[in-house]
């Protein structure tokens, strides 16, 4: 199945993640900021158009070494229409089934970029946006055919009163970026 996502509604709180998740698992970070790195592109030579980026992480037992999978972007998307991400069902893990011989590939994370923008026209409320992760993308992380943890890579943005952080208009396409945490109530069974 395919999750339709919306961008526009964002939940008040959010646990925040610095952009180096952990020492051991340094090269997830940089390859999802490789990911922005490519919305960023996009943003910047189609504007005003932007998409944006999903896919999965996978562990590979064979190597030790977390890596990026099913990669993929959503429709472009410019001023007045729906923002737009697309994620899969969870996929099977390589082998599906794997003895005690084998050195599979788990799909252990999902993750998807927010859309690089600084338009006044794309907001909802006209002089901004909140950042993180969405109700949907909460909703995407606990659903039956996903129950995995996932990431959402988006601006830190500033702090406002009631403890959630925006953009504003006008804020710089290269300004910092986080990596937001979505943690499912439940998780995958085990394989
Ligand atoms: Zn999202």
């Amino acid at each position: 199945m395919i999750f339709q996502l919306s961008s526009r509604t964002r939940i008040a709180a959010v646990l925040i993640l610095l952009f180096t998740v952990s020492s051991a698992q340094t090269s997830v970070p940089t390859l999802l900021g490789n990911v922005w790195a490519m919305a960023v592109l996009d943003a910047t030579t189609n504007a005003p158009y932007v998409r944006e980026y999903s896919g999965f992480i996978t562990l590979n037992t064979a190597t030790d070494k977390y890596e990026l999978a099913n990669v993929t972007c959503g429709n472009w998307y410019g001023p007045g229409d729906d923002p737009e991400m697309k994620i899969s069902a969870r996929p099977k893990d390589i082998p599906p089934n794997p003895s005690p011989l084998d050195k599979p590939i788990y799909y252990v994370a999902w993750f998807h970029t927010h859309a690089p923008l600084y338009r006044a026209d794309f907001h909802e409320d006209g002089d901004g946006r909140f950042v993180g992760p969405s109700q949907e993308d909460f909703d995407a992380s606990n659903h039956p055919s996903m129950k995995l943890p996932g990431f959402v890579v988006d601006y830190v943005g500033e702090p406002t009163p009631t403890g959630t952080s925006v953009i504003l208009v006008g804020h710089p396409i290269d300004a910092p970026i986080m990596i937001y945490p979505i943690t499912p109530p439940e998780r995958r069974p085990l394989p």
